[in-house]
């Protein structure tokens, strides 16, 4: 079978031969049928996770069909649609894991980071960690649901999304267009917060009633003007300068929460904090649980994401677009 394949940080990825591996006890072998890239594989590639292991095929937007099962699995089946995330296992037994909260799990393992991934034609997969998807989803839509998706609607959740409050939405990318859609289909006011103006469209398209420009706008300055605050800010682009920015556009007990780890560090100033009952908080991808729920309200709600499909040869040049900007769409590699 074909592999995309990291080598070693900071190198390239290479097309590798390599034999179909075989499911061991409690696993269960996925023919996958098409994985999205999402940014976290780029920091794979450049070196950025100091747990990721190497080689390593990145991917952890996974969507395709149950080949074969290892022993004793009795669930999933041979045949069925599963996906996987970025949670690729978990010790089962830490506090985190018996909540239900293992992507939490001090142990857990990384599709695509400690684990290979998605980028090759068939992978394994621990049978109790994949995720049925749903009829009427296909499986290059399915991909972008597991990581941006999970992390988006996830997002939403922990932040304590209640109907009719205005979400504000940093970036417009792979992630932020799915937190627009799902913050429309939620029953939110949205707006987009975007340094690229020509994105305003697209913004109003998704259904967002207002468009801020942070080219000629402050950001929190901007918000304040929005019927007083955004309850939530979803911080989708990996900018702390621009969640720095919007934080102040929160209105009073409002919530930033951030999905996308960049550089430096984020400023809050206390007055905002405590006098307004402000929150700060981040939230990762998610759990068993949290991927169910995802996909279940994505196929009943159609919130599909927008995709651009490349064969897996051109991962590389998937990963670059999206890495210089040129992508409006989440890529997905389609590999069936
Ligand atoms: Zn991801
Ligand atoms: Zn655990």
């Amino acid at each position: 079978m074909k592999a995309a394949v990291v080598q070693k940080p900071q190198s390239e990825i290479v097309i590798e031969d390599r034999p179909v591996p075989q499911p061991k006890s409690g696993e269960v072998l996925i023919a996958v049928h098409a994985c999205g890239v999402c940014h976290s594989d780029l920091n794979v590639l450049l070196g950025l996770f100091p747990f990721a292991r190497y080689p390593m095929v990145p991917g952890h937007e996974v969507a395709g069909v149950v080949e074969k099962v290892g022993p004793g699995v009795t669930w999933p089946k041979v045949g069925d649609r599963v996906g996987m995330t970025w949670l690729f296992s978990s010790c089962g037994h830490c506090k985190m894991c018996v909540q239900g909260d293992e992507v939490l799990c001090p142990f857990m393992e990384v599709t695509g980071v400690t684990k290979d991934g998605g980028y090759q034609e068939y992978m394994v997969a621990p049978a109790a960690y994949v995720a049925p998807i749903p009829d009427g989803l296909d499986f290059a839509e399915a991909g972008p649901l597991m990581c941006a998706g999970l992390t988006t609607f996830n997002g939403l959740r922990n932040a304590g999304f209640r109907v009719g409050q205005k979400v504000a939405v940093i970036g417009l990318g792979g992630l932020g267009h799915l937190g627009v859609l799902y913050a429309r289909a939620m029953g939110a006011r949205v707006a987009v917060i975007s340094n690229t103006p020509d994105k305003e469209a697209e913004a109003r398209d998704l259904g967002a009633e207002h468009f801020i420009n942070t080219q000629s706008q402050k950001a929190g300055d901007a918000l304040k003007e929005w019927d007083g605050g955004a309850d939530i800010i979803l911080a989708t682009a990996p900018s702390t300068e621009a969640a720095t920015d919007a934080f102040p556009g929160l209105a009073s007990d409002g919530t930033l929460v951030l999905l996308g780890i960049g550089a430096g560090d984020i400023k809050a100033s206390p007055m905002d904090l405590v006098g307004g009952r402000r929150h700060l908080m981040g939230s990762p991808s998610g759990s068993r649980k949290d991927i169910r729920a995802t996909l279940d309200f994505s196929a009943h709600n159609q919130v599909l994401p927008h995709i651009t499909k490349f064969p897996l040869q051109d991962a590389s040049k998937a990963l670059e677009l999206m890495h210089t900007g040129m992508l409006r769409d989440r890529a997905v590699l389609v590999l069936r």
